[in-house]
């Protein structure tokens, strides 16, 4: 039977988020916005400096999109600590979250070093995206607290959290992460079983694909397969612009996984595509401004795109 703990009961006042790339310096922003004390722990301090230079980054982000004040800003700046020593690191923290490389072989050695360090009721959360916590829980010394918390790109708009288990997680655990993700501005949208993909990549991502095979096999250009999307589905972005945002890097791994995966000609033509027209030419997406569509004023925001 898992073990309860006392500490289930109890609000989480500490966390360590482990790992201060695109993903952990905003989850540490924003648990840290939501008045949270937060650990920010890396590998060695040229990290930390880059996370702070992200934390800088987020705080102008929050105060333009969620108008948050100069006050509230130099508070959840204040909340967070850097710190590169485990040991330190974790020392009086309720939960670690985990958003080191997706890696298997990285986020075990990680567990086993954390497992040997961190206090014994501290949950362990993984934010990772394709792996699934029984991956990596026995690799712990606390399997009944490992889960899964996974979070969307742009955590404080994009705000969902998945919370998935593994058959082993205390389900004290589990309902602790729902109320913790709640608690720092989150929906929190709970699996009942593990699932790779969780379930908004599930659907997703198949869609992406079809809409990328629709254009390899000429079926027709990306504005009309956007359209279609846009138009039916009442949604504001389609396929092309959504793969935009993501960014070409993970969308050629992924087509390429998938395509050596299937062997399916339409999947290796994807995966071709994705290099020749978007990794070759350094076209990445979104963020160097240009790829499927350019940045920052993309023609399927402009009103005339769905207009009849
Ligand atoms: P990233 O490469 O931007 O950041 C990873 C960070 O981990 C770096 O700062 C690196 O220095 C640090 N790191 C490496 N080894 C470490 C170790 N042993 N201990 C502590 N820190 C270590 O990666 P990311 O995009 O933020 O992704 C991190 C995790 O979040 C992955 O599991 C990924 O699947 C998941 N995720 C990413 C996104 C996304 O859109 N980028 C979305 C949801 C989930």
């Amino acid at each position: 039977m898992p073990t309860h703990s006392l500490n289930d009961n109890q609000p989480i006042a500490r966390v360590m988020v482990a790992g201060t790339g695109v993903l952990g310096a905003q989850i540490a922003f924003q648990c840290a916005f939501s008045g949270i004390d937060v650990v920010a722990y890396d590998v060695d301090t040229a990290c930390l400096d880059r996370a702070n230079a992200r934390f800088d980054a987020l705080g102008r982000v929050y105060a333009a999109d969620l108008g948050a004040s100069r006050e509230q800003i130099e508070a959840t700046l204040a909340r967070i600590e850097g710190n590169t020593d485990l040991g330190s690191a974790v020392a009086g923290t309720g939960l670690v979250i985990e958003a080191i490389p997706e890696d298997l072989a990285i986020k075990q050695s990680f567990y086993r070093s954390l497992s040997a360090v961190a206090p014994a009721d501290t949950i362990f959360a993984s934010n990772s995206s394709t792996l699934v916590p029984s991956q990596f829980a026995m690799f712990t010394d606390r399997p009944e607290r490992v889960l899964s918390l996974h979070f969307a790109h742009e955590v404080w708009k994009n705000n969902i959290a998945e919370i998935m288990g593994h058959p082993g997680t205390d389900p004290a655990v589990f309902a602790h992460m729902v109320q913790f993700a709640h608690r720092i501005g989150m929906v929190p949208l709970p699996l009942r079983k593990e699932q790779p993909g969780y379930l908004l990549n599930t659907m997703l991502v198949p869609m992406l694909i079809a809409a990328l095979s629709l254009l390899v096999n000429e079926v027709a250009d990306m504005q009309t397969i956007d359209k279609a999307w846009m138009i039916a589905k009442a949604d504001r972005i389609g396929p092309f612009g959504i793969l935009d945002g993501i960014g070409m890097t993970t969308v050629y791994n992924v087509t390429r996984a998938l395509a050596e995966r299937t062997g399916d000609s339409t999947h290796r033509r994807i995966a071709e595509y994705v290099k020749t027209h978007f990794i070759d030419t350094g076209y990445i997406g979104e963020s160097v401004g240009r790829g499927f569509y350019r940045y920052p004023d993309p023609e399927f925001l402009n009103p005339t795109f769905v207009a009849a």
